[in-house]
């Protein structure tokens, strides 16, 4: 028999479980989890989505079993049985439909708990709750589970899945009339607790009090549930707290949003809108955060998309919510609701909002906002990207570390603000990672002046910056580039440096070609510069190069990359050349210190194509420097400092 297919065992019509599935029913049955009550959540959950797909079903086909019957969750206990009853009207299930959803694992929740459970040896029982493993999830509390099922499909034929969680499950026809769902559950002995309807009655107003369906419990059919929507209650009756417990139950985010607004626009278009900013990306929280990229969508109450993508532009993924609206016609259907005149109006809304919330949020918290800003800042990069409008009026949103304010999350009004008397440009550094640039040569000036540089290291910034030219009136200036436009500034006193025991003019050109001989076509050209103190050389772009934003887009989209070609520049005050240049011109430790030179200012760069090439030449440059006489002055070791 084979394992992984839920194959036929002709005595006993029982069907094997998945392998996966049985491992997680396994850990399920025998769990000591002491929040056993989230199974009603989940049930609960099954159960609206169910309601939600037959709702979605009607708008255009009228033909189905029970079309007038209430969207509606009944809870029902049996004392005597011991059994708890959950059932739903929604779209239903026939005998395959069972087997299929019921056999394996659907529950993307569920898969995220089997992956931990293989590779982490962490109690798992105590983390259940936080993974939401669906359906399965009753086991915890039930001996055996029944659930009869009929489809909303005229023809199909109601059908009961019976289990026990073990090994198999059974589907067998069953008399049942009426559409939708029923799930028995003879609950274990010591489960007894969720036959109290009080007890019920908690659990729902605590997991599940937003659930867009009633929930009624009980004979007297009392609704538990609040459901009056709470985004079209006036704002102002609305608490904080409230808020924040729909975004808890609408994501099952354990964490409070950052912040939230909550919209009633009566026109161009009548809307109601709640929309949240979590604290964290969804990616980087994938137990918590049980929900699609996308918001909510209602029209005239009815559920016309659960997460739907087009009321936001794709950079602002990361906001949650729901927007309920008048205007959109019932009839709408998934593929035309992108179309629709009204859908623009509510993007337009929906994402000023969002941007304006966002930036309210940047005002009146910055602490928080640079919680946002570490998780969602380069999505907002990339809306300065991509946007072809609304990109401008994400600028001010932008955060960097600099070269003054390394640790720090600063703007570009900040930026602006800290301009020296005499600079006209903004500054930026692109590099791969803050600790390479951090050494790069092209900053020598500006540390030398404080002159602050912002640090571009995202993948995103490249493209960014293809966009972000200029900020009030300010250009943004690239520090790498050849014909940079310095202000004039006096060297800060506290650097000065030494004053520089000159070389020739004869010795500088003489060993500026002896650097073009060496490196050959490597370079385009060798130029002596003063722009340098603390480093030996650097690599700058010939005037016809493609700029070095492009040169990066192409090379993370890696498109065909051979190393640029550039100008090498080099500081000829420096210790390294100043010894060099007095050198025999056979000597062989010359050419390695130049290879060396030219690939740091590569690596530097990012551009080296395979640093651990230079291994052997750094270890020929060691042993020649163990070789040597030791310098009495140590003048050589200066350089390191
Ligand atoms: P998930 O709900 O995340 O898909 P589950 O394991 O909880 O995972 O459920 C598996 C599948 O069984 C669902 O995707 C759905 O197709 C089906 N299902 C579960 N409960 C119901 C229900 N009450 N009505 C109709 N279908 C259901």
């Amino acid at each position: 028999m084979n394992d992984e297919s839920n194959s036929v065992d002709k005595t006993t019509s029982a069907m094997q479980f998945k392998a996966e599935t049985r491992q997680l029913l396994n850990i399920l049955i025998h769990s000591l989890y002491t929040d056993r009550e989230i199974f009603l959540r989940e049930l609960i959950s099954n159960a609206s989505d169910a309601l939600t797909r037959v709702s979605y079903e009607m708008l255009t086909n009228r033909d189905v079993i029970d079309p007038e019957a209430e969207l509606a969750i009944h809870l029902n206990v049996d004392e005597t049985e011991r059994t708890l009853t959950v059932e739903d009207s929604g779209i239903g299930m026939n005998a395959a439909e069972l087997a299929e959803n019921l056999g394996t694992i659907a529950h993307s929740g569920a898969k995220a708990f089997l992956e931990a459970a293989r590779d982490s040896k962490a109690d798992l029982t105590n983390i259940i709750g936080q993974f939401g493993v669906g359906f399965y999830s009753a086991f915890m509390v039930a001996e055996s589970i029944q659930v009869f099922s009929r489809s909303y499909r005229k023809d199909d034929l109601a059908a009961v899945w019976t289990s026990d969680g073990t090994e198999t499950f059974t589907v067998e026809p069953t008399e049942k009339t009426n559409r939708g769902s029923r799930v028995v559950i003879k609950l274990k002995e010591d489960a007894a607790e969720f036959l109290k309807e009080y007890r019920l009655r908690e659990i729902v107003r605590k997991h599940s009090e937003y659930v867009p369906f009633p929930i009624y419990i009980g004979e007297s059919s009392e609704q538990v549930n609040q459901q009056t929507a709470i985004w079209r209650q006036t704002p102002r009756d609305v608490k904080t707290e409230e808020y924040q417990n729909f975004y808890k139950q609408f994501t099952l985010d354990s964490d409070a949003p950052l912040t939230q607004t909550h919209m009633v626009v009566d026109a161009p278009v009548q809307m109601y809108a709640l929309l949240f900013v979590p604290a964290h990306l969804p990616e980087n929280q994938p137990l918590y955060l049980r929900r699609d990229a996308g918001l909510r969508l209602y029209a005239r109450k009815v559920l016309i998309q659960d997460s739907c993508k087009d009321l936001l532009p794709e950079y602002l993924r990361f906001m949650q919510g729901v927007v309920d609206t008048e205007d959109l016609p019932l009839n709408v259907s998934r593929e035309t609701v992108q179309s629709n005149r009204v859908m623009a109006q509510l993007k337009k809304l929906v994402t000023n909002r969002s941007i304006e919330t966002i930036k309210t949020l940047a005002k009146d918290s910055p602490e928080e906002y640079g919680r946002f800003w570490s998780e969602m800042g380069h999505l907002i990069k990339e809306g300065v990207a991509t946007e072809q409008t609304e990109g401008e009026a994400l600028y001010p949103l932008l955060r960097f570390h600099s070269l003054q304010h390394p640790d720090e999350w600063i703007s570009l009004d900040d930026a602006i603000a800290a301009m020296k008397t005499g600079q006209k440009h903004l500054y930026y550094i692109l590099g791969d990672d803050p600790q390479s640039i951090a050494h790069s040569p092209h900053l020598d000036y500006f540390r030398k002046h404080q002159v602050d540089v912002l640090m571009m290291t995202d993948a995103i910034d490249s493209f960014m910056l293809l966009r972000l030219t200029e900020y009030q009136e300010h250009s943004l200036m690239n520090v790498a580039s050849a014909k940079l436009e310095l202000p004039d500034l006096p060297a800060d006193e506290t650097s000065e440096e030494k004053p520089a025991e000159d070389i020739s003019a004869e010795k500088m050109s003489a060993l500026s070609i002896r650097f073009k001989t060496i490196l050959g076509d490597r370079v385009t050209d060798v130029k002596i510069t003063d722009r340098l103190t603390d480093s030996p050389a650097r690599l700058v772009d010939p005037e016809d190069a493609l700029n070095p934003e492009m040169q990066r887009v192409y090379r993370l989209l890696e498109k065909e990359y051979t190393v640029p070609k550039k100008i090498l520049e080099i500081n000829t005050h420096h210790p390294l050349l100043m010894r060099m240049s007095e050198l025999d011109s056979d000597d062989s430790r010359v050419k390695l210190v130049v290879e060396q030179i030219y690939e740091d200012a590569l690596l530097i760069e990012g551009l080296h194509p395979d640093p651990s090439s230079m291994i052997q030449r750094i270890q020929d440059l060691m042993q020649a420097a163990l070789n040597a006489p030791q310098h009495a002055s140590g003048d050589g070791l200066k350089s390191q400092e």
